[in-house]
């Protein structure tokens, strides 16, 4: 089968007056981003309230709608035939050979529901969703029809042409990217960071990035994981500007200075501390992490409100309440996993205590941290300077 749109539904529910349009305009954007690179020409824009993709020239269905499924905002996908008019007796022909061509099997119930904004066609919409639907029983004796709970619901829309569909591929849901204004996202090379990008994207914020790495005790390799993984993300977050901090010196000074049962944390504090200088200096509105209460020691809630004491932006944990496995499955869902799970060095490992402290006291880190006066100025400046930042497209 040939389609020739592509017809997208957006949820509805919340968007109204001048809202609309700026979730219209930004899906219609984003729906442009992500074809950008597709073989095939595609035409996107908006038209009474929907939003339609009209494809000319060769195209891959299986790559144009893999790419839509990943549009923060479309609830559902539509493949639709568009059959010139050339009378009615040519268009129920026509309806019956696409029922044949979609559903093999032909043991379903059906319903056709037809609207017409062309108002000269000579048939109205219920005489159209009727005799349409007769031809199709006639065609094919084992099909039926429910009107109330159909396996499927042909829309006949009668426009300049007619457009015919069926079909609806579920969408990624949530809003398009750019509604909701940029936050920072910490991202290592684990499981937990890329899911909490996605799911703070799909609630349309774009994402920026920090990764935090400690050469020569961690590759190349690890940090090509992050760029890997990040690429994953912009998938459906749209570009990525990637910062990659080297952050040795910090480790090690502090490893030098500071009770090596506190070192997690307060490497923890400096990391976001680093992150919000990005993330104000780009005009980020926040933070996120894939943090989860109690994973691991410094994630316990009193190591928490450690970490989040430096802060002065809101901090996102959008994972904050979730097991492992559910983590593991949106992981899997998003194509992160396989790449997470490499077995590559990550900084925070590689510095860590035998028994860290798992419930700190902000006061007793802090003081620790004062160990750290004499040089811990110039060497955050330095690796802040030194940040080497790659645009994840
Ligand atoms: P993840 O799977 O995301 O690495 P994790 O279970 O390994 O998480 P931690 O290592 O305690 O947990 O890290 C908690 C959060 O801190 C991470 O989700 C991430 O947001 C941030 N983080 C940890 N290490 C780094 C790093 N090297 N660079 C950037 N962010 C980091
Ligand atoms: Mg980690």
């Amino acid at each position: 089968m040939i389609f020739h749109t592509f017809l997208l539904k957006y949820g509805e529910i919340g968007i109204k007056g001048k809202n609309r349009y700026l979730f219209e305009d930004a899906l219609v954007r984003q729906v442009r981003f992500a074809l950008r690179e597709t073989d095939g020409e595609f035409n996107v824009y908006k038209k009474q309230a929907r939003i339609y993709v009209d494809c000319a020239g060769e195209y891959d269905y299986e790559d144009v709608t893999e790419k839509l499924k990943k549009v923060f905002g479309l609830v559902g996908i539509c493949p639709v035939v568009r059959l010139e008019d050339k009378g009615f007796d040519e268009l129920k022909k026509e309806v019956v050979s696409y029922m044949d061509e979609m559903y093999e099997d032909k043991k379903i119930t059906f319903k056709v529901e037809s609207r017409r904004s062309r108002k000269t066609y000579p048939k109205n919409s219920m005489e159209i969703s009727r005799d349409l639907g007769e031809a199709i029983l006639e065609a094919f004796p084992e099909i039926r029809v429910d009107v109330h709970h159909p396996d499927v619901t042909v829309n006949i829309e009668v426009r300049d042409e007619v457009y015919v569909y069926s079909h609806i591929i579920p969408g990624a849901g949530g809003m398009p990217v750019g509604t909701n204004g940029k936050a920072m996202l910490l991202l290592s090379g684990g499981i937990d960071s890329p899911v909490a990008g996605y799911m703070v994207s799909k609630r349309g914020v774009g994402i920026e990035a920090t990764y935090f790495h400690a050469p020569p005790y961690t590759s190349e390799r690890a940090k090509q994981k992050v760029v890997d993984l990040a690429e994953k993300v912009a998938k459906y977050a749209g570009p990525i500007r990637l910062h990659v901090v080297n952050f040795t010196d910090i480790q090690l000074y502090i490893y030098d200075q500071c009770p090596h049962d506190e070192l997690t944390i307060i490497m923890r504090r400096y990391m976001m501390r680093i992150a919000e200088r990005f993330a104000k200096k780009d005009g980020c509105l926040g933070l996120i992490t894939g943090e989860s209460i109690g994973q691991v020691a410094s994630q316990t809630m009193q190591s928490l409100a450690a970490t989040n004491d430096v802060c002065t932006l809101p901090v996102y944990r959008p994972l904050i309440g979730f097991d492992k496995q559910e983590i593991v499955d949106v992981a899997e869902k998003i194509d992160t996993y396989e790449t997470s799970i490499q077995p590559f060095e990550d900084c925070c490992t590689i510095f860590v205590a035998k028994h860290p402290v798992t419930k700190p006291n902000i006061d007793v880190i802090r003081r620790s941290e004062e160990r750290l006066s004499e040089k811990i100025d110039a060497l955050f400046e330095e690796a802040v300077r030194t940040a080497e930042i790659i645009e994840i497209k």
